[in-house]
């Protein structure tokens, strides 16, 4: 039931109103059943402005300067024009874990901007499973016309497939690092990153990357071959977050691979598995919320009252 409300706060989002987008995500992070129905109406209402941005994930462990990276890369796409928003996956946050970008001092330049918009991740208590929520609020920043979206999330395991499989394009941040082995990343995530970018290339840490650089770069060769993949992508690329060095080089390589995908039909393909995911977890997702807690038969309490 759509109620009036719900329709001017649609027509403000669409408008790009900042304050109808926060609100918009805080009522699908919500826990209480009357929120979440209003998000979904909400959703319906704005579905067909969604889709429009160009989906980057980004992910690396704690450390490796991921909010670094993101302020320059964002400030950077904002130069070129173009509107950014940028989303956190934290799949720890809800068992009381610190919240990636809770602090968003960490990105003071970035949130000041007037084209950019910075979301953290709920930090307790949020409704129905991460990919759900993130993925709503994908759609919510596009109603709101935002040009890229960045979804960064902790090297923690479950939540970068998670997000590469919402994303277009999937960007690894890795430290320069002793010697040339690869520093523990684990094989499945490596297998998702289009852009392995070893980070810190400067000052001291600028010779190691160069080695932690060589070494991804073999290891790159051997590991995937897709369809959806150009000559030369997945590519290790040395970047400086801190210094700007290179990060002009990391959109040209995006947009290059975004617009070949496009070209070759790989984008709509990738599209429609994110839709189809979508539309799966969202099924899961109310089955699980109807199906409520095990009763006494060890049938899911709304089972056994039948
Ligand atoms: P996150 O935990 O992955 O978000 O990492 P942060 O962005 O908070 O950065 C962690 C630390 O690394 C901070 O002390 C940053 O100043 C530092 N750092 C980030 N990027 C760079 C870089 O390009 N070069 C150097 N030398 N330090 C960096």
């Amino acid at each position: 039931m759509r109620q009036p409300v719900e329709r001017s706060l649609s027509e403000s989002l669409l408008a790009g109103d900042r304050a109808a987008l926060a609100r918009a995500i805080t009522l699908s992070e919500s826990t209480l059943p009357s929120d979440r129905d209003r998000a979904r109406a909400l959703l319906a209402e704005v579905w067909k402005h969604a889709g429009t941005a160009l989906r980057i994930g980004v992910t690396g462990a704690p450390g490796v300067g991921k909010s670094t990276f993101i302020e320059a890369f964002g400030l950077h796409i904002l130069r070129s024009g173009r509107s950014v928003a940028v989303l956190a996956v934290d799949p720890s946050s809800h068992a009381g874990g610190g919240a990636i970008l809770g602090d968003k001092t960490r990105m003071t330049r970035l949130t000041a901007a007037p084209g950019a918009y910075i979301r953290p991740s709920p930090s307790s208590g949020a409704a129905g499973g991460v990919a759900i929520r993130t993925r709503e609020a994908i759609a919510f920043v596009e109603a709101a016309g935002y040009d890229v979206v960045l979804v960064e999330t902790v090297g923690a395991g479950q939540g970068e497939a998670a997000v590469a499989s919402m994303t277009d394009v999937f960007v690894l941040l890795v430290a320069p690092a002793g010697g040339d082995e690869l520093q523990g990343v684990k094989r499945g995530v490596m297998e998702l990153a289009d852009l392995v970018l070893i980070n810190k290339s400067d000052g001291e840490l600028a010779d190691a990357a160069g080695r932690t650089c060589a070494a991804y770069r073999s290891a790159l060769q051997f590991l995937r071959r897709r369809v959806s993949d150009p000559p030369g992508i997945p590519a290790a690329m040395e970047v400086s977050a801190m210094l700007d060095k290179e990060i002009d080089g990391v959109w040209e390589k995006i947009l290059q691979l975004q617009e070949w995908r496009n070209r070759e039909g790989h984008l709509v393909a990738r599209r429609r598995a994110q839709a189809d995911r979508w539309v799966r977890d969202a099924i899961e997702e109310e089955v699980l919320s109807r199906a409520g807690a095990p009763g006494d038969s060890g049938l899911p309490a709304s089972l056994a009252e039948e």
